[in-house]
């Protein structure tokens, strides 16, 4: 699993994925990933990640990420795709993140 180019979308490129700023103090997500038609969106409510470590926000962004590379939640805290809150322990892909995104990519 090398780097993802991630282009801005232009009048030739469609944006697979739009990340937005929120600051939705009534939510139960510091992120959140959704498949709309022809983009994925991932939020990022900054009401939770303003008070995160660097090291968190990037474990949130890169579990959105996961989402929209068809990643789905584990019920392990030492993969990036663990689910039940924000204590996962990696904030990069787990051997077991990386096997699941070679099942679906190759
Ligand atoms: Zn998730």
């Amino acid at each position: 699993m090398g780097s993802i180019d991630v282009r801005p979308d232009s009048a030739g490129v469609y944006a697979d994925v739009n990340v937005m700023d929120a600051y939705e103090e009534t939510a139960d997500w510091s992120g959140l990933w959704t498949a709309t038609v022809g983009s994925h969106e991932i939020h990022l409510n900054n009401y939770f990640l303003q008070d995160y470590s660097l090291y968190n926000r990037q474990a949130v962004v890169e579990h959105e990420f996961g989402h929209a590379l068809k990643s789905g939640h584990r019920n392990d805290r030492y993969t990036l795709m663990y689910c039940y809150d924000d204590s996962r322990v990696p904030n990069a892909p787990a051997q077991s993140d990386i096997a699941q995104y070679r099942s679906y990519w190759g």
